[in-house]
């Protein structure tokens, strides 16, 4: 994160006074101010419960702010009176639980963010290599190992060429010796893809080994 904002780069992801309640209640997220230049990885450090996934939400679109005003690449997707919708901000996202489809081999589940945009299968072929898929092209989900599963889900949301990617606590379901091995490997992709990155985690070792 960074507090200087600078004419010639502005932040990729932009952040003023961003807040979200559910109900009179429950306030998830209450004016937060952030921003993220490009090719960052900023984390969000913190217990269950105090905002993390909602605020990746509002970023993606799920959600709509109750306050404040969110940009994503320098085009305003938030305010009041304006929200963009997910499909069409360019936002990769990636979670916990991989969410790929089980009936969509790993070359398709990757492919899948494809039909709407342009890219070449050039594109498809550069991700496949830089996640070291290319054995695994015609598996089915259910064959593969869980960080196998997160490298397909990273290279899907990587594949359309995101403004931003957004990891919502995608270690959790590895085990720890696993857990490490991926989150070096996520470190190097997202660093040679130059991708704009919030990660969202719970575990503090992650977060100072992850984060800018
Ligand atoms: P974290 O990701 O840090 O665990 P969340 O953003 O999921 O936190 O939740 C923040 C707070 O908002 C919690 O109190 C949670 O119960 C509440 N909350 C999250 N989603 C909803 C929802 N859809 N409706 C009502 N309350 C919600």
């Amino acid at each position: 994160m960074s507090n200087q904002i600078s004419n010639e780069n502005p932040p990729v992801i932009t952040c003023i006074g961003i807040g979200k309640s559910y109900s009179e209640t429950t306030t998830a997220v209450r004016d937060l101010n952030l921003t993220v230049n490009y090719g960052e990885i900023l984390v969000l450090l913190g217990p269950s419960g105090c905002g993390k996934t909602t605020l990746l939400r509002l970023i993606a679109g799920f959600e709509e702010p109750t306050t404040g005003t969110l940009s994503l690449g320098g085009q305003l997707v938030s305010m009041p009176g304006k929200f963009i919708r997910p499909e069409n901000r360019k936002v990769g996202m990636v979670f916990q639980d991989y969410a790929l489809f089980p009936h969509l081999n790993v070359q398709k589940n990757i492919e899948f963010g494809l039909e709407k945009s342009n890219k070449s299968s050039e594109t498809v072929e550069k991700i496949v290599n830089l996640v070291g898929l290319e054995h695994l092209l015609k598996r089915m989900p259910n064959e593969l190992s869980g960080g196998e599963q997160q490298r397909t889900a990273l290279a899907r949301a990587l594949v359309p060429n995101p403004t931003v990617m957004l990891f919502d606590e995608p270690l959790s379901n590895l085990d720890a010796t696993l857990r490490i091995k991926i989150r070096e490997e996520i470190k190097e992709i997202l660093k040679q893809a130059q991708a704009t990155t919030i990660f969202v985690t719970h575990d503090k070792e992650e977060a100072m080994f992850l984060a800018d």
